[in-house]
């Protein structure tokens, strides 16, 4: 495995959350296309609506609202497809049916929650087990153990790990799949998202858009420059107003993902825990407030985010730096309090000095 030094960033640090974009600070109200009036680009349109829990940006640069309608409406229908298709809570989703079948059930799904199960499957092989969307019966815990305000005891998350392993889930053939344990049931919710945002993309690629945004609760692919040639600029956000001033990212065609414990979270005993859990002991992420990934797909952004989280910031790093085309920013809580800031070497070259204005 390729080790690079970390780099211990000068700026004093805090959960990060991957937020709004340069052209998007004022956020539509409602769901129609419609032209950003703030005169930074002509010919700039958006679109806002809610899905998987979260809000959705969609922005595209085209000639006219037509096209910019064409291409946006597209993009939201096969984000919505997607969103129906994976979710933990429809009971008509590929993951519903899957979850309620028995062990040892072929369950025939769609080819595109074939493909994210067979996906999910690599990054649990790649993270070693850190990033698995069979530890769902960990989530039902950690919630129960918040309704009774108890954490839970040691035999009971053993009870629990014995059903856990995205090594159970068996990839069969004509898009089946089957879980091999009782009990065992899969949440896409750590690669869904960063799915249907690359999706989104390839359909107004196909369509003809050359320049676009897409965000889902953070998370962002960009396509292209914006039409004035300049590259886009994300912006990460400082949830709790530790920075001197907002981080800049300036990118174009690629994917950024932020995950943090600060945004959602369990409240047992006045004690926050993180939503991400170690599916390896059972427990939730501890010390590692932010992770930020930039990477070829949001697919990969989004999962890697998750995983490094788990991971914590060394061997998340060193996962990292072993991955072509693909950079981070990882904060670390240390047991006194304080966050350092740890960014894989090429990370600073996507890092803007400039402000939001
Ligand atoms: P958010 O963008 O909401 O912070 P993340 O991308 O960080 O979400 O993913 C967190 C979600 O991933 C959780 O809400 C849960 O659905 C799922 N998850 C939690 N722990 C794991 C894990 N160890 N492996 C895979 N998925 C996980
Ligand atoms: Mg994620």
């Amino acid at each position: 495995m390729n080790k690079k030094n970390y780099r211990l960033l000068i700026f004093p640090a805090i959960a990060l959350l991957i937020a709004a974009v340069f052209a998007l600070t004022q956020r539509p109200a409602d769901q129609h296309v419609r032209v950003i009036p703030d005169g930074r680009g002509s010919g700039c349109f958006s679109m806002h609506f809610e899905t998987m829990g979260t809000d959705a940006h969609l922005v595209v640069y085209a000639s006219t609202q037509e096209e910019a309608g064409h291409y946006l409406n597209s993009a939201r229908n096969t984000v919505q497809n997607i969103a129906f298709l994976m979710s933990f809570y429809n009971p008509q989703s590929d993951i519903t049916a899957l979850n309620e079948a028995g062990a040892g059930e072929n369950v025939e799904v769609s080819e595109k929650t074939y493909q994210v199960v067979s996906s999910a499957k690599q990054f649990f092989e790649l993270t070693h087990g850190a990033f698995d969307i069979t530890y769902t019966p960990l989530k039902e815990i950690w919630r129960q153990a918040q309704k009774n305000d108890r954490l839970p005891s040691d035999s009971a998350l053993q009870d629990v790990l014995a059903r856990i392993g995205s090594g159970k889930i068996e990839l069969l053939e004509n898009n089946r799949v089957r879980l091999k344990r009782e009990g065992m049931s899969l949440d896409l919710g750590g690669i869904a998202k960063g799915f249907a945002i690359d999706q989104a993309i390839e359909e107004m690629k196909k369509l003809g858009c050359r320049s676009a945004l897409v965000d889902i609760g953070g998370d962002m692919v960009v396509l292209g420059r914006k039409e004035n040639g300049e590259k886009w600029r994300v912006q990460v956000r400082d949830p709790f107003g530790k920075f001197n001033g907002p981080v800049m990212l300036s990118v174009e065609d690629t994917a950024v993902a932020t995950s943090g414990d600060y945004a959602r979270y369990y409240t047992i005993a006045d004690k926050r825990f993180s939503h991400i859990i170690d599916p390896r002991s059972g427990r939730p992420v501890k010390n590692v407030p932010s992770v930020t990934i930039i990477a070829p797909t949001a697919l990969e952004a989004d999962a890697l985010a998750t995983a490094v989280s788990v991971m914590g910031a060394r061997r998340g790093m060193e996962l990292i730096d072993s991955l072509e085309g693909v950079e981070s920013m990882i904060m670390e809580r240390t047991d006194d309090g304080e966050i350092i800031t740890y960014s894989s070497d090429e990370f600073s070259e996507y890092e803007i000095s400039e402000q939001v204005d």
